[in-house]
């Protein structure tokens, strides 16, 4: 079993991670914190959280480091791999444990965690000599970040898993072990692939029944005590005027936005064609929400399509 004197980095402070690691903070975690926006740096010294110029800097600090960074998996090997990386020690690291919490492709997870299991630690811990990598992606939006209500998926060593559990407790409320290395985000692009036509389905026939006469709150009723029954449909229903305190019911403000929705798919796209899997429905779902980032709606939440992609009307 590892063991972590409690100093914890976190890179990628943006809407998830600068709720994640203030919840870190308030768990009793020593912090050391770097982003490429000054701003936010500037709210964490102003916490009294020394901030780091370089991950390097956060690498040099810590015993555990975790990402939380946006996009491109570019983005993630940059702040691993680049220099002034946290990896930029070659063959001679501090942190016994590095994780990865962004929402990137299986394939990019494997191949970082195979470069951090390469190098060797600055000062060997119990019979530990390597750094072990997991990823570690996360279900549940700014809201569950907030909370510390998160879901973290997570591939990588099982003995790592262990040690890491006390550190996922502390942002979230759920922690699945689901295998070996790329696989926490092997689950992740599949619950949201899943996630997303669900999402359509729902749409789709929502708008069907609107233009057939059935009024989408009847329609809600049915499906829920049917077996279309989903997470669309009776926790996130995508009509304005059916169900309170969901995007829906505020012009589809938070929540999580179209744009990372798009990206997702594409993600499970890449990883599809790389292990020759067809996803003709992933596919589809991925034009869609392409479309509805082209047309402006991109920042907002991905059950819009409903009423920007099909042309729903409002519950009266
Ligand atoms: P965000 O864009 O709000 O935050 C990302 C942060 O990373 C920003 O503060 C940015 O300045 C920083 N950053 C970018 N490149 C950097 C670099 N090279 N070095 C250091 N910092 C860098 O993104 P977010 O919404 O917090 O999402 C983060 C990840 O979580 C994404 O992979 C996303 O897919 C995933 N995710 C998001 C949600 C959500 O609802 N927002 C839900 C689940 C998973």
């Amino acid at each position: 079993m590892l063991f972590f004197d409690q100093s914890v980095g976190f890179i990628g402070l943006g809407n998830m991670g600068f709720r994640m690691a203030s919840n870190l903070m308030k768990a009793g975690y020593k912090m050391a914190v770097h982003d490429v926006n000054c701003n936010v740096m500037k709210m964490f010294s102003d916490m009294g959280v020394p901030t780091k110029e370089t991950p390097f800097e956060v690498a040099e600090a810590s015993d555990v480091v975790i990402t939380m960074l946006p996009s491109s998996s570019h983005q993630v090997l940059d702040v691993y791999n680049g220099p002034n990386g946290l990896l930029q020690g070659g063959n001679s690291v501090r942190p016994q444990l590095l994780i990865d919490s962004s929402t990137i492709d299986p394939q990019t997870s494997r191949n970082i965690s195979a470069a951090v299991s390469n190098c060797i630690l600055k000062e060997k811990k119990d019979s530990w000599e390597n750094p072990v990598m997991l990823d570690a992606p996360v279900s549940g939006g700014v809201l569950a970040a907030e909370a510390g209500t998160l879901t973290f998926m997570v591939g990588g060593s099982e003995d790592a898993y262990q040690a890491a559990k006390p550190l996922f407790l502390s942002m979230g409320k759920n922690t699945i072990y689901c295998g070996g290395a790329g696989n926490g985000a092997a689950a992740k692009i599949c619950n949201n692939l899943t996630m997303a036509v669900s999402m359509l389905g729902v749409s789709e026939a929502l708008t069907l029944g609107q233009s057939l006469g059935i009024s989408a709150s009847t329609l809600t009723k049915i499906l829920n005590s049917s077996s279309a029954r989903c997470w669309s449909s009776d926790s996130y229903n995508p009509v304005p005027g059916v169900m309170e305190g969901v995007p829906a019911s505020r012009n589809y403000g938070g929540g999580f936005a179209s744009k990372l929705m798009a990206k997702d798919l594409n993600l499970a796209l890449a990883s599809a064609k790389e292990v020759g899997v067809d996803c003709p429905l992933t596919s589809q779902a991925q034009d869609i929400y392409a479309k509805l980032c082209e047309n402006g709606h991109d920042s907002k939440d991905f059950s819009c399509v409903f009423q920007h992609y099909y042309g729903g009307k409002d519950e009266v």
